[in-house]
């Protein structure tokens, strides 16, 4: 049996060595297999992880990249293991989204990404732990106990999609799937030092997605480098007639553009938020963030400043928009159709899923939906709801005037600080919110927008920028960073010790 250095494999080497026959696929399963079963319970990553059913899983899957091996097909990601976050429905597996609620409940379907990861020869390997529903910046709110950070454990892993950044930081699978509706894949992506990217609104069916808020929602690639995103993007991206917010908008040839576009930023006008720059933003981000911006600008990029004014107002347009929409999605959750029945006797309906609801959903949770009924409850409609969408449009026009002055890129902090220490942030919802404040504008536009590891603070942890793209413009998007990536050889240089 063949053995690999941790960190050694990407998805890209993987699906090559696969396909070429150098490397057998079960020798992967089983060392990811193994690599799972011995560390992912140090951090908590995981949930409901059992290695023999795990491998009986994968047990199809593999017969299926054997199969196109011996009829010489191409699979894109051949043999490549991809973990995946616990809200995303694959056929016969839990899907509890982090919550009591939805204990042992099993997905009847495989989301649209799934099918398409199997088709392209993946090895769906394990689900990721998340703050319930999505709802957090820290992986703390999850029913299953908060994820610890690998670069050092009394620090979050950063939220929602904590579970799948630790797999990838931690090396469990060399890519995941996380989903994003105020910054979940790129906060976690920063404060782990790894690569997130949400895609455009549309780009990635939604389809087999537990709904957080459907008009923010849109799942995305975790990996350790842009090649590998854009490999992935390339698979689950494309238009899905089951979800009908999904796009026609022609697929993008990521790995090829990365490959073949141009290795150098000349001509990229990236531009800098002046309100971004002010109050909150602690003093080694905003160092490492400028020294980064140096770096793009002497690979050939032009750096402009601009205002954008109505970011002020973002984080509560969209913990208006968010809750509301939550609300509305998570009224399904009643006991009956779904999630766990109260086990108290002699009740009646209106009890048994107030009783139902009281005890499956968690703190959080309650206090995202008290406050989304709020805002769009007769009266009060009007003055929080419908203000907030008017906002959002006009945050929207904003952010594409700047994009129609030229500017391909905007650049930001992914996050106003490193990952913070556990519990520091449990009892303070706002400062928990404010963390927001550079992710969310990209999901309330509906751009693409990615983070990718820049520097280390003084305590050793990660540090994130953020590059956000007009609408569709993915293929930009990842051949800017990666030119930066190959210049600064990153993740090379730094990983995780433990
Ligand atoms: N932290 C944000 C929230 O709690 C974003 C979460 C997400 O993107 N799922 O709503």
């Amino acid at each position: 049996m063949r053995s690999f250095d941790p960190f050694s494999l990407s998805a890209q080497t993987i699906a090559q060595n696969v396909n070429n026959g150098t490397w057998r696929v079960e020798d992967i399963a089983e060392y990811y297999l193994r690599r799972v079963s011995d560390i992912q319970s140090v951090f908590n990553s995981h949930v409901g992880w059992d290695r023999d059913i795990a491998k009986n899983e994968l047990e199809k899957q593999i017969d299926f990249i054997r199969a196109a091996r011996l009829a010489q097909k191409h699979l894109p990601l051949a043999g490549v293991p991809v973990a995946i976050k616990d809200n995303i429905m694959v056929e016969g597996q839990l899907v509890t989204c982090g919550s009591r609620l939805l204990q042992g409940h099993r997905a009847a379907y495989d989301a649209t990404v799934i099918q398409r990861l199997k088709q392209a020869g993946a090895l769906i390997l394990g689900r990721t732990n998340m703050d319930e529903f999505g709802m957090g910046s820290t992986n703390e709110f999850s029913v299953y106990g908060p994820v610890l950070n690998p670069w050092n454990r009394h620090h979050v892993s950063g939220g929602s999609s904590g579970g799948s950044a630790v797999a990838v930081a931690a090396d469990f699978a060399p890519v995941a799937l996380g989903s994003d509706t105020g910054g979940s894949i790129r906060q976690p992506a920063s404060f782990c030092g790894i690569w997130g990217l949400k895609p455009s609104y549309g780009r990635v069916s939604r389809y087999g997605l537990v709904a957080y808020a459907s008009s923010l929602d849109q799942i995305g690639p975790m990996a350790r480098s842009s090649a590998d995103l854009a490999l992935v993007l390339s698979v689950i991206g494309g238009h899905d007639p089951r979800d009908s917010s999904s796009h026609r908008h022609p697929e993008g040839h990521f790995p090829e553009s990365l490959s073949k576009g141009p290795k150098s930023l000349q001509g990229q006008r990236i531009a800098i938020i002046k309100e971004f720059m002010k109050d909150g933003l602690v003093a080694e981000v905003r160092e490492a963030f400028l020294s980064a911006l140096e770096e793009y600008k002497s690979l050939g990029a032009e750096i402009v400043e601009c205002s954008l004014p109505e970011i002020d107002l973002a984080i509560p347009t969209y913990y208006i928009l968010a809750t509301a929409e939550a609300s509305s999605n998570l009224a399904r959750f009643d006991g009956v159709r779904y999630g766990q029945r109260t086990q108290k006797t002699g009740v009646n309906l209106r009890e048994l899923y107030m009783l139902s609801r009281a005890e499956g959903f968690g703190r959080e949770v309650k206090q995202r939906i008290m406050l989304g009924t709020y805002v769009l409850s007769a009266g009060y409609y009007e003055a929080y709801y419908a203000k907030a969408n008017r906002m959002r449009e006009l945050l929207k026009r904003s952010i594409n005037n700047i994009f129609a002055q030229g500017v391909s890129l905007i650049a930001s902090p992914a996050a106003p600080s490193t990952a913070f220490e556990l519990g520091q942030k449990t009892q303070d919802s706002l400062s928990m919110y404010l963390s927001d404040v550079y992710t969310i504008a990209a999901n309330l536009a509906g751009i693409p927008a990615l983070s990718h590891p820049i520097g280390l603070d003084s305590k050793g942890l990660p540090i994130g920028i953020q590059l956000m793209a007009p609408a569709f413009q993915e293929e930009n998007l990842l051949r800017s960073a990666s030119v930066y990536e190959q210049h600064s050889q990153w993740n090379e240089r730094n990983r995780p010790r433990f």
